[in-house]
């Protein structure tokens, strides 16, 4: 028999469990809850959804709904549970969370070859997908640590913002390296003026406080610029936002102050704010950044968050079909390997199971390609970066399209087609 081991019933984990079952394999699925309870979780179930009960939009013209198209293609337990039990909310997919998980819970126990065994696994041995999720307890975590090394283990995680490149006055940027080396940062400079303002705005901004993360020594080590704001109307201005060896090329002048934007995907689509760690509200953080002149208009991808979020180093550590550089018959899923959302994570266990039926029958390895939103999601995870951060699914990820569509929704209907065009292509491949 055939027989897997999954650390973890989470969404990752269960929709894992599933793809495995449906096949033959035998699951051993460890939960530790209820004996042992994490910081968030309430109750026993499997696939608790820890906050919002919205899977968020249903509408294929919006990234996440196509990247559940994409995940109805191919079966996805969670996808099909969430309709069955879904609560009127709009355009978005929310759903009754009690039942939603009982429903899942329910599919599972109805195979056979399922064995769930409510115990903390502390062991990671060949054939296991680790799918332990954000709040992974701490005895697996130092074997994963062992097991990776400690460089590649995050316990939380500082985002700043990343903006679309598209959306950036850049009439009000230049381009250049500090002390002329490369070119790889757009600079936005700010007069004394802005920066002061900018200062004085982001000191009073309001937050979202998370008294662990306060207390944690990672706090010190990457602290959100907001609070290097309150220290005093130079900090930044001698830390990430330093202008020295940066000559604006319109007046031959150093500017006053500069925000570095860092590119942050290969298709130029998209520019992380260097040094912006931010655990402002989503509006501030739109209306703050905002006063640099550069980014005016500019439109988030994703917003600066900084909670506990264990994660590995994936671009470091995992394969593209989620297992372990170091020993292949191992595999990651879930928020773990730096996916964000349910959707997300329940893709990741999805595509780790399907990986781990390759690799165990021998067959050659196969990932959906950078223009689905799940191919695109794991080239972003596995790719290499100066700071890796979780991420989640978004047109903004997928290469562009060959023609130039003007209108928003129907380059988006476009990006959707396109994916659900070359996971079909994955499908008949996988079962060649
Ligand atoms: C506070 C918080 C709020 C969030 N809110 C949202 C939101 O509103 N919307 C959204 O899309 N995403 C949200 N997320 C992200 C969310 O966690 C993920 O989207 C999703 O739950 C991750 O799925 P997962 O399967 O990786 O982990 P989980 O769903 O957390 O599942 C992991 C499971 O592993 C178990 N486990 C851990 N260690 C062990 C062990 N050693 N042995 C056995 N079992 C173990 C845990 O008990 C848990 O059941 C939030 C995350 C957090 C931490």
């Amino acid at each position: 028999m055939k027989r897997i081991k999954i650390i973890g019933g989470g969404l990752a984990g269960c929709e894992a469990a599933y793809q495995l079952l449906k096949k033959g394999y035998a699951v051993d699925m460890y939960e530790m809850r209820p004996k042992v309870q994490t910081a968030v979780h309430k109750t026993d179930m499997l696939c608790e959804l820890v906050c919002s009960n919205s899977l968020k939009s249903a509408d294929e013209s919006t990234s996440q709904g196509a990247l559940k198209y994409e995940l109805e293609l191919l079966d996805s337990l969670i996808l099909k549970t969430a309709k069955r039990n879904c609560v009127p909310a709009g355009g978005a997919l929310a759903v009754d969370r009690h039942e939603f998980s009982k429903g899942v819970e329910k599919e599972l126990l109805n195979f056979d070859n399922f064995n769930l065994i409510r115990e903390e696994c502390k062991e990671i041995d060949d054939w296991t997908i680790v799918a332990s999720g954000p709040l992974t307890s701490k005895e697996l975590a130092d074997q994963i640590e062992k097991l990776l090394g400690h460089r590649h283990l995050a316990f939380y995680d500082a985002v700043a913002p990343i903006v679309e490149y598209s959306s950036i006055d850049r009439e009000k940027t230049f381009v250049m390296g500090r002390y002329g080396k490369g070119n790889d940062y757009l600079n936005c400079p700010l007069s004394k003026e802005e920066y002061l303002e900018f200062v004085r705005e982001l000191a009073a901004a309001e937050r979202v406080i998370d008294k662990e993360f306060e207390k944690s020594d990672f706090f010190n080590a990457c602290m959100p610029i907001e609070v290097m704001a309150k220290r005093g109307e130079d900090t930044l201005r001698f830390g990430s936002f330093r202008p020295v060896g940066l000559i604006d090329p319109s007046n031959g002048k150093m500017p006053y102050a500069v925000l570095q934007l860092r590119k942050e995907d290969n298709y130029n689509k998209l520019y992380n704010l260097v040094g912006c760690q931010t655990n402002m509200k989503f509006g501030e953080q739109k209306r703050v950044f905002g006063i640099v002149p550069a980014l005016k208009n500019a439109e988030f991808v994703r917003y600066g968050v900084m909670h506990r979020n264990t994660f590995i180093n994936s671009p470091m550590t995992l394969n593209k079909d989620f297992s372990l550089k170091t020993n292949p018959k191992v595999f990651f899923a879930g928020q773990i390997t730096g996916v964000e959302g349910y959707m997300e994570s329940c893709m990741s266990g999805l595509i780790a199971a399907k990986s781990l039926m390759r690799r165990y029958e021998n067959k050659e390895s196969i990932v959906p390609d950078e223009y689905t939103m799940i191919g695109s999601l794991l080239n972003y995870i596995t790719t290499k970066k100066q700071d890796f951060q979780p991420m989640h699914a978004s047109f903004s990820l997928v290469p562009p399209l060959n023609e130039r569509i003007r209108n928003k929704k129907e380059r988006k209907a476009a990006y959707t087609k396109r994916a659900v065009e070359n996971i079909k292509e994955y499908i008949i491949q996988l079962e060649r």
